[in-house]
């Protein structure tokens, strides 16, 4: 529980601070397809900027802390494929969204034999889904070494030491739950059985002639035995309280509680009020090169290798004509007073973003890789060419470097896809600034190129639902609302708005960077107009705002 996994992103469980198993690509197979060993394992495969993922956290760690005393049955483990070290045991696994849950049965010996488990937001809903597999893997191999799950089978031959059959020899109780078929006698079995050496616990159906002659009305119920003795020295129906009360009664102080759940105190922050410091405010917002830089080596890399082996069809469409826009549009200067179709026409006071210009190389070779592969290329071929390529550019993307205008106020904010929308609205004004003077510019090219990207490999399943309904049907993206040049910046800016509208008050927002619908009036008051935005001078700040890009070293310079 106290490994701390290899990789450079951010870890949404404490290791050591929660009954999880922290994996990564060095110890996820020696761990999980160990053939010595005794349980197996349940994982969640995450990804640390997804916010459902960061949603679900609660409920895993509730979960967690639930069973964390089933460890000789079963762990739990999580491990996050939105690093880019995991990413082949991530692909291997097929894991096509976050969160994955997983259960590996106890000899597990490959990848396909996980079994997938729904990721209910709710602790109680998580145990009772792993009792199952539990119980389902028990019935297919019954392990002598793992609680004796089979129902007491009673007649009238039966005799009071038949019961205790399977129950250990110093262990001088027997508790036997009542139960309809498959109800709370597993999860009991499995609380128990860290006491066996002072209790053996048995499974009985409701219909069992045992119920009558303890005359027991009510499900789930329990009775226990001293050894020897045939009259019940508890009885009670089942709670979650009965195997604290059960192991007090037999050696009091025995009974260890369940890891408690972790509330770990977080860092005191001091927020910005941007009603009260506006201006303090507006320099919390800005385009970072750094962030566009570590988003797109994601976006191209870590995400696209993570996909099914084969990128062909509509995928392969799709990834040639988002890696066509970086390499035609992704900016390589950054424009400091631009603002307005003159001052753009001028473009005076431009400078050179460095890292940006040789990542530019990259996305224009890797285009030209795409063009000698006729409609196929395998996740294998294009990870290995990003990577060779990347190479011999000197490594232009910081995927080391900390986020910029991206970072948020915890690590569990903001990041990865902050980075995502900077560079498609970015990509929307660099399209724009690039081909002012050329009107022959299909608009609709540009954003239909992020739409195929999000659809094809975005990890975030959900984000790429709504995503996808939002431009297709509740704002579609259509040549009637792009028509001239300019409406690809506008479309990106209000479907972003519609998210944004969507996410305000989300568990996953950041309590600095408010969603506002933007640009929020201490960004430029000038966009806000009796109530409403101005569109005009909404363009002119995005123009702003996206075409000038705070370099790479002077972030690192500070
Ligand atoms: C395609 C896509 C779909 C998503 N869908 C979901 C979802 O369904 N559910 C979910 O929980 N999360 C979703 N997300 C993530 C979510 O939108 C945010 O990225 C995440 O919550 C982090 O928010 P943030 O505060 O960093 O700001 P973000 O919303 O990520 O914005 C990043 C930056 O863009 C600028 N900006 C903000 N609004 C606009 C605008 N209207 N026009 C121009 N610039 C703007 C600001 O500088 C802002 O800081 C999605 C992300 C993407 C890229």
């Amino acid at each position: 529980m106290t490994y701390v996994p290899q990789g450079n992103n951010p870890l949404l469980y404490q290791p050591g601070a929660e009954p999880i198993m922290h994996l990564d690509q060095a110890t996820f197979t020696d761990t999980i397809f160990d053939p010595t060993k005794h349980n197996s394992f349940i994982v969640e495969f995450y990804a640390d900027w997804c916010g459902h993922c960061r949603a679900f956290a609660p409920y895993y760690r509730e979960f967690a802390s639930l069973v964390s005393t089933w460890g000789e049955v079963t762990r739990v483990g999580a491990i996050n494929c939105a690093d880019a070290f995991n990413a082949q045991v991530c692909r291997d696994n097929g894991v096509a969204y976050f969160p994955m849950i997983k259960y590996f049965p106890r000899h597990s010996s490959g990848y396909n034999d996980g079994i997938i488990l729904e990721a209910a937001h709710s602790g109680t809903n998580l145990r009772d889904q792993l009792a199952n597999k539990i119980l389902n893997e028990y019935s297919r191999m019954p392990y002598p070494d793992w609680p004796n799950f089979h129902y007491l089978d009673v007649n009238r031959q039966t005799k009071f030491e038949d019961l205790w059959k399977t129950v250990a020899n110093n262990a001088n109780y027997l508790v036997i739950i009542f139960e309809h078929f498959d109800g709370a006698g597993t999860e009991f079995m499995l609380n128990l059985f860290p006491y066996r050496a002072l209790v053996g616990g048995r499974r009985a159906l409701s219909s069992t002639p045992l119920v009558q002659m303890l005359q027991i009305t009510t499900f789930p119920y329990v009775a226990m035995f001293k050894r020897g003795d045939q009259q019940a020295v508890f009885m009670g129906p089942y709670m979650t309280t009965t195997i604290q009360e059960i192991v007090n009664r037999i050696q009091p102080g025995q009974f260890s509680t369940p890891a408690p759940l972790q509330t770990t105190t977080r860092r005191k922050i001091d927020l910005v009020d941007c009603e009260k410091e506006p201006e303090r405010c507006a320099g919390l917002y800005f385009t970072s090169e750094t962030d566009m830089l570590k988003a797109m080596h994601s976006a191209l890399h870590d995400e696209v290798i993570r996909t099914n082996d084969r990128i062909d069809g509509q995928n392969f469409t799709n990834l040639y004509n988002f890696v066509s826009l970086l390499a035609e549009h992704f900016p390589s200067l950054t424009f400091a007073n631009s603002g307005t179709k003159r001052r753009l026409a001028r473009q005076s006071t431009s400078m050179v973003l460095k890292k940006s210009e040789r990542a530019k190389m990259v996305f224009a070779h890797m285009k030209q890789f795409l063009d000698q592969k006729s409609g196929m290329v395998t996740a294998s071929e294009w990870k290995n060419q990003f990577e060779s390529i990347e190479r011999v550019y000197g490594h232009p993307f910081p995927v080391n470097a900390t986020w910029q205008h991206c970072a948020g106020s915890f690590p569990e904010y903001r990041g990865y896809t902050c980075g995502l929308w900077s560079t498609f609205h970015t990509l929307t004004v660099h399209t724009y600034m690039d081909t002012i003077k050329n009107r022959k510019i299909n608009p609709l090219k540009p954003l239909k190129a992020i739409q195929g990207w999000v659809n094809s490999f975005f990890g975030c399943q959900h984000c790429k639902q709504h995503f996808m309904h939002m431009t297709t049907v509740l704002f579609p993206m259509s040549e009637r609302r792009v028509r001239h040049s300019h409406d690809m910046i506008m479309y990106l800016w209000r479907a972003h708005n519609i998210v944004n509208n969507r996410l305000h008050g989300d568990t996953t927002e950041d309590p600095q960077f408010t969603k506002y619908q933007f640009p929020p009036l201490f960004l430029c008051p000038t966009c806000h107009s009796g109530g409403h935005f101005s569109r005009r001078q909404v363009r002119n700040f995005l123009l702003r705002y996206y075409a000038n890009i705070r370099p790479h070293h002077w972030s690192h310079s500070l």
